[in-house]
């Protein structure tokens, strides 16, 4: 298709589809790029609109006329982007680099337009006489600050540097990734039959599948984590665990054309650069900024918090999984190859939680109901089926009505195939708005559920259920005026709220009873089972928060001090200092730390699992102190201070409005059992 004729391009066109929904029917992978390059172009001439208005800037001609440009992109993108996510194929996956490519080519011209920012500055200097409402002056403060984070109030050469490291960290995370992939792909251990004779049939699976990837024909062990961590646990072979457990955690770190030392080197330097010529002490200072966190020593206060209890929890278990090795005539101290495998031992004696008498009863179609119906009882939702053409037969879509409104359209696409990539999110095809227009959100959960069995889950796969859908309540019940602080448009350190704070639904007796029921007999969950359940959540707590903790503490000190010569001496010494047992390796070290490295999403923002499941456990604190689950006072609250919020405060006020002060840890450190 030529780019000149597009007039039949889906896409480009008016949609008159239920609720405006993507036509998936009649869009094509082709139909993309042509559209993309149009509609980036188009955006680009309506911003130069904006320049040439000669009139004084102000909030409408200058703000509202900015956000309501580029809406065919946004449409083009939130589509493409689905369906590469959900349902890809080799074109698509081209198409990704061609969409990564060009959005961050229109972003830059965009961001470095010195007209466009000028005018966003004088309406900030002006907005005293603009008469603006909160919310109003809430977007104002982020628009310009998200200019002023991309370097435009910059000048001459210190604009041009800071292009500069743009591009250069850019192009030097690609590569970590791609380190990181080569030495995952590179690596395997070909194991024999006496070998897998001793570990359990799940993992002698994988393992032949890996070996079939690989095209060898026996089962073999890589480092990919999902084979790793089960083989750790399961391996009665010492000397085996010990060789993958070395090989995995020397990930990024062999030296030669792969270096990821040097690359994390590189980055830190820049990266402090880069927030030097904005004006900030560090890099973590420019990265909390804007985070709920607000500063790196916020940040630390909560780690070294946590870092005590969990400590203590992992120092006891040591000394037990020691003796549990001594047991077994190994007389060595235990290593990190060891750990794993011991804890697995002390979970079948002490849990007796086999997982497959579990999960008979967590059927994904009575799971799908409990989450209606905790949304229906907490805020008083409707999930009406709602028959339109979506981009795969798997897909399910509900019309989500209240008070017989239509408020959202809720899409559940929940089964894994080879098309999806892996993970479960939650993503919405567009944002509530009111601004130009009313819009309802049409928002879509994507999980990889086996549809084997009749689609029956484990216990992990429910709870995944209910974090999506604690995501997609955020955008579901968002009430706000501009998309760009609609939902889950919020702090990174923030956003896991809601869906981790919906988890606590799932573990409600009342809520299992009704809907966790056995596929065949429909007896319903017993209560020891429950509560073993539950009891096991919290079990080896202590590994699990040091090595978490461990990495986060090299992230925050590594993007917080002056750049050292040597990285992984500094971060032995960071460990060296923490007293972490000797046992306990860092989740991520350096040289295999894609969160920080490989982009700088998590770039000093490890931490921000935690800060969210800190405030989790004290907001699902408040309905207990209610002593109802559903108390319908808390959840108004909860829904007219966080969910419908968005990001229309900073989230510390939003916080305060529900709970009436800052969160507190100690529910958390409850809550992981390190008590
Ligand atoms: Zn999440």
């Amino acid at each position: 298709m030529a780019l000149s004729d597009q007039s039949q391009n889906p896409l480009l066109g008016k949609w008159e589809t239920q609720h405006e929904i993507a036509p998936f029917n009649v869009i094509y992978d082709e139909h993309f790029q042509p559209a993309l390059e149009i509609a980036c172009s188009e955006a680009l001439l309506e911003v130069e609109e904006i320049i040439k208005n000669r009139n004084e800037p102000t909030f409408e001609n200058t703000i509202e006329a900015l956000l309501s440009t580029g809406q065919v992109l946004d449409r083009i993108v939130s589509t493409f982007y689905t369906i590469a996510g959900a349902h890809t194929n080799k074109k698509r996956d081209e198409l990704l680099l061609v969409f990564s490519s060009k959005l961050s080519d229109h972003n830059t011209n965009i961001y470095s337009n010195t007209e466009l920012f000028d005018r966003i500055d004088r309406v900030v200097e002006t907005k005293h006489l603009n008469g603006l409402d909160q919310e109003q002056d809430r977007v104002l403060k982020l628009i310009h600050r998200n200019f002023v984070r991309s370097g435009a109030a910059l000048k001459g050469q210190n604009k041009t540097r800071f292009q500069d490291i743009s591009k250069q960290l850019a192009v030097i995370g690609t590569k970590f990734s791609q380190n990181l992939l080569s030495d995952e792909r590179d690596w395997f251990m070909k194991l024999n039959q006496e070998t897998l004779e001793l570990l359990p049939s799940f993992l002698v699976e994988a393992l032949k599948q890996a070996g079939q990837e690989r095209g060898v024909n026996d089962p073999v062990l890589t480092l990919s984590r999902s084979l790793i961590t089960p083989f750790l646990q399961f391996c009665p072979d010492r000397e085996l665990r010990k060789i993958a457990y070395i090989a995995w955690i020397k990930r990024g770190a062999n030296g030669g054309t792969r270096d990821n030392v040097k690359l994390a080197h590189q980055t830190l330097k820049l990266r402090a650069e880069m927030a030097k010529l904005l004006g900030f002490e560090s890099y973590s200072h420019y990265k909390l900024d804007t985070e709920m966190a607000a500063s790196p020593e916020n940040v630390e206060k909560l780690l070294k918090k946590v870092w005590g209890p969990a400590r203590k929890v992992a120092i006891r278990d040591e000394a037990h999984l020691t003796s549990m090795m001594r047991d077994d005539d190994v007389n060595d101290t235990l290593k990190g190859w060891d750990w794993r495998f011991y804890a697995e031992r002390r979970r079948l004696k002490e849990y007796d939680l086999d997982e497959e008498s579990v999960k008979p009863f967590f059927q994904l179609d009575n799971l799908i109901n409990a989450t209606f119906k905790c949304a229906a009882k907490l805020f008083g939702l409707e999930f009406s089926p709602l028959d339109i053409p979506l981009y795969h037969e798997d897909c399910r879509a509900w019309t989500v009505l209240r008070k017989g409104k239509s408020i959202a359209v809720f899409i559940g696409d929940y089964f894994s195939r080879p098309s999806k990539r892996s993970g479960a999110w939650c993503s919405a095809m567009r944002s509530q708005a009111k601004f130009p227009n009313e819009q309802i959100p049409i928002v879509i959960n994507v999980c990889n559920f086996s549809r084997l069995d009749n689609a029956i889950l484990s216990f992990e796969d429910a709870r995944t259920l209910f974090h999506e859908f604690g995501h997609a309540l955020h955008q579901i019940l968002s009430d706000v005026t501009y998309d760009i602080i609609s939902g889950t448009s919020v702090a990174r350190d923030f956003v896991e709220l809601p869906s981790q704070l919906f988890e606590h639904w799932l573990e409600l007796p009342e809520v299992l009873k009704e809907f966790a029921r056995h596929c065949e007999t429909g007896e319903t969950l017993p209560e020891e089972m429950l509560s073993s359940i539950l009891e096991a959540s919290t079990f080896d707590m202590g590994f699990q928060t040091t090595e978490y903790l461990a990495s986060a503490f090299v992230d925050l000190y590594l993007h917080l001090e002056e750049t050292p010569v040597d990285i992984l001496e500094r971060q032995d010494q960071i460990l060296h200092q923490l007293k972490i047992p000797s046992s306990i390796g860092m989740r991520h070290s350096v040289p295999h730390f894609a969160h920080v490295f490989s982009g700088s999403g998590y770039a000093s923002g490890y931490y921000s699992y935690m800060w969210s499941e800190v405030m989790d456990a004290d907001a699902f604190a408040a309905f207990e102190e209610a002593k109802d689950p559903f108390d319908p006072v808390v959840a108004k609250s909860l829904e007219k201070n966080i969910l419908a919020a968005g990001g229309s405060e900073e989230p510390a006020i939003l916080y305060k409005r529900f709970r009436g002060r800052l969160p507190d840890p100690s529910a958390m450190i409850k809550a992981r059992g390190l008590n």
